[in-house]
């Protein structure tokens, strides 16, 4: 048997970033950018008023106060988006917007609030030294500052940056296509009313979720039956049109599991049992170019094997840096006994109290106990050879979602 790390290396080394691509920055939220970008020019561009107000000569208004105010000329106004080419003399001020550019010869601002305006000119009531109230050419950043880094997930704070210092298009990376399979002859879809031994088909809509989740895109297909030839053309077909094909369930050993026979035929197989629980049987192979995972059927099972190889692997495709979730260490708040043998991924609800966290289990934890996923922040991990974890100890917890915070 593998242990998880070996499985992950090997589904690691099976799949390879995709082709980038030029996108408007409009476009190119949750994509992941491919080059390292540094700052063309300093931010901001040029010295700024902080404030709505009247920019003079610092040397001029540094004694000003109400008691002994400081009366200037108005020479001009700068408004967003004029040039601010009015030169500030002495014994002269220039209206001023925030974010308009220091006329010339100027080098302090004062707020409109701390002065008056009377025939022309402004009477200034508090003093204003050089600098005060202006944001100085490079503030923010300096030519050749890294701006954002390669294999960074583009976000609102990084689109706006990149956008503000013109790159657009982006060289970015989308996620894979991901062709979904679930196969056996007990599905209905989740709008249908089961027959008698039939069950809705929940793994799909929970892969299409995960997928969406981990950045990449769903191609669902109809439910494949435990049929040779129906498996074999459903396989044939996603691998034709996919960047990776995911499937669920057909893997195990009974007669009509055919998933793996199939792929065997289509392209490649590799098969191996990971010292984990659940999820113990993984298959990664190819159907002819395209690198294809099977996962077991059991809903638990899906969920846990999708977490520790499945979303590795489509953040590699997407050229991501990070591939692995965070983690957490945690107070476990009840005992858990376990077999040993293998690595268990214990699904937990988190929450903080002072500063701590603490995990407790979200119930019973067969693989098909599907309820053990809901407020569900992430899973424990419980090592291979350990059989007793008692309530206060501190487990790590591979974090999935963080909890909700307070209401207030
Ligand atoms: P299998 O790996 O095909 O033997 O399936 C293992 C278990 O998971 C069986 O109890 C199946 O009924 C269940 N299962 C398989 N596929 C799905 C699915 N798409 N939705 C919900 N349960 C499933
Ligand atoms: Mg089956």
């Amino acid at each position: 048997m593998l242990t998880v790390e070996e499985a992950r290396d090997r589904v690691l080394a099976s799949v390879s970033p995709l082709p980038v691509e030029d996108v408007l920055v409009g476009d190119a939220r949750g994509l992941v950018l491919d080059e390292t970008l540094s700052a063309p020019h300093p931010l901001p561009r040029w010295d700024n008023s902080a404030m709505d107000g009247y920019a003079l000569r610092g040397e001029e208004g540094e004694t000003a106060s109400a008691k002994s105010p400081l009366l200037l000329e108005i020479v001009g106004e700068v408004r967003a988006g004029d040039p601010g080419d009015v030169e500030v003399k002495p014994g002269t001020a220039v209206r001023i917007m925030t974010g308009a550019p220091l006329p010339p010869g100027a080098d302090a601002v004062i707020p409109v609030e701390e002065t008056e305006e009377t025939d022309g000119k402004v009477v200034v009531k508090a003093a204003a030294v050089r600098g005060s109230h202006v944001r100085p050419a490079g503030d923010d950043l300096e030519v050749g500052d890294v701006l954002v880094e390669s294999g960074t997930e583009l976000g609102p704070g990084e689109l706006a940056l990149l956008a503000t210092m013109g790159f657009s298009p982006l060289r970015v990376r989308r996620g894979p296509k991901v062709a979904i399979l679930v196969t056996g002859d007990e599905l209905v879809p989740p709008e249908a009313q089961p027959g008698p031994g039939q069950i809705r088909d929940s793994n799909s809509i929970a892969l299409r979720a995960l997928v969406a989740d981990a950045g990449g895109d769903s191609l669902v297909f109809p439910s494949v039956r435990d049929d040779r030839t129906a498996t074999l053309e459903a396989f044939r077909r996603a691998g034709e049109i996919a960047d990776l094909v995911l499937s669920s369930g057909g893997v195990a050993v009974g007669k009509y599991d055919f998933v793996k026979e199939v792929v065997a035929e289509l392209g490649r197989i590799d098969m191996w049992r990971v010292a984990m629980q659940p999820g113990k049987p993984v298959v990664l192979g190819s159907i002819g170019s395209t690198p294809f995972l099977g996962l077991p059927g059991n809903p638990v099972s899906i969920h846990v094997g999708f977490e520790q190889f499945v979303r590795p692997a489509i953040r590699k495709m997407r050229g991501c840096r990070g591939l692995l979730r965070p983690s957490v260490v945690a107070e476990l708040t009840e005992p858990i006994k376990k077999r040993p043998g293998r690595l268990h991924f214990v699904r937990v609800g988190l929450h903080a109290r002072s500063g701590k966290w603490f995990a407790t289990p979200t119930g019973a934890q067969g693989s098909h106990i599907q309820s053990s996923l809901i407020d569900c922040n992430g899973v424990a991990r419980f090592d291979i050879e350990e059989t007793k974890i008692d309530a206060g100890s501190e487990v790590v917890v591979e974090v999935w979602r963080l909890p909700e915070g307070d209401q207030s």
